[in-house]
């Protein structure tokens, strides 16, 4: 359950209650908020005294539950997501490769009105013989773009050796599918304001993936947004399966904003279009989207992303789709 406290209340009690609870708490609207396992469903009277507001929750899905809080929105910068007003993309290459790589993209994006450019520093590879991302070094890249454009940043933190490196500077820190699971990373997400774009993991289902969400919120960054991805299923032919009905889950019942990578689902440039022209009509609040000035050249993830001729192509087909559902692009 969630349990608002008093403010004046006395802190020893307090402390009696998250003790018999074994509950965690945190500081919300100057408030304190005592979230415990959703398997309580009452306190005993003698606590009662503490309580200004409770919330009896069926499942693990507690602060992200739209029963609790109905709807959350994200600033990022100036644009705000899950005001059911836009659909926000965020869209550059797959890693950090060099500045020639970043300006172009970033020139490109910003050119189109984009205001958020994505791009990997420390990349989460399935080898270690491959290309692991220019770390540091692609940080100060993005920093280097984001002065030269005004654009913001969304990039990824793969382990606890740089996240807080990554959390200092980004504008959005990234999550990816990997990473999911990684608590040390969600909690110390949870501890800065910043907006957190957390990943599904391809293997994970959606009550993990939203309790993966709740270890962030519970230390108190209400900013999240949660990504579906693509997860795996039987299929081979495709790299990922993209939940279409996974998303439609989250905006039945979480109060998150509901981001769509339909780069990573497909894996192919083709295809990336419809999906992500899917993605607009269910009425998303963001999409994260691959797009590269060589494609081929690239060194990660070069089968998916988008040449900027298809993407500029694709991306004059999404506001008729948007405008259909009350949306516009943003
Ligand atoms: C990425 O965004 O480049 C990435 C590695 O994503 P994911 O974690 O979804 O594989
Ligand atoms: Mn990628």
């Amino acid at each position: 359950m969630i349990i608002h406290l008093k403010k004046e209340s006395d802190k020893q009690r307090i402390q009696d209650l998250i003790n018999h609870t074994a509950g965690i708490t945190f500081e919300q609207s100057g408030q304190t908020v005592l979230v415990t396992s959703s398997k309580i469903k009452s306190v005993p009277e003698t606590f009662h005294s503490l309580i200004e507001e409770q919330f009896v929750m069926e499942s693990d899905i507690q602060l992200a539950h739209n029963s609790y809080i109905k709807k959350r929105s994200v600033k990022i910068g100036q644009l705000e997501l899950g005001t059911n007003q836009s659909t926000h993309l965020m869209a550059g290459p797959c890693s950090v490769e060099s500045w020639d790589q970043l300006d172009r993209s970033a020139s490109f994006l910003s050119g189109l009105g984009i205001k958020t450019i994505r791009a990997g520093c420390f990349k989460p590879r399935t080898s270690p013989y491959t290309f692991q991302g220019l770390g540091e070094e692609g940080l100060r890249l993005l920093i280097k773009v984001r002065e030269k454009y005004g654009l913001n940043i969304i990039t990824e933190v793969k382990d606890s050796t740089h996240v807080d490196l990554v959390l200092k500077h980004a504008d959005i820190i990234q999550i990816g599918t990997k990473a999911m699971y990684d608590t040390s990373i969600l909690r110390a997400c949870g501890r800065t304001k910043k907006p957190v774009l957390l990943k599904r993991g391809f293997g994970s289902t959606l009550q993990e993936f939203v309790q993966a969400a709740e270890f962030i919120l519970s230390q108190g960054n209400p900013n999240v947004l949660l990504c579906e991805r693509g997860i795996r299923t039987f299929e081979s032919k495709t790299r990922f399966t993209l939940d279409l009905t996974g998303i439609a889950f989250l905006k039945e019942y979480t109060n998150l904003p509901v981001v769509v990578d339909p780069s990573h689902a497909m894996g192919y440039r083709y295809g990336v279009a419809d999906l992500t022209r899917a993605a607009v009509a269910m009425g998303v609040d963001g999409l994260l989207i691959e797009t590269h000035p060589n494609p081929n050249q690239a060194q990660s993830d070069a089968a998916q992303q988008l040449d900027f001729p298809t993407f500029e192509q694709m991306f004059s087909t999404l506001k008729p789709v948007a405008e259909s559902v009350g949306r516009k692009i943003s």
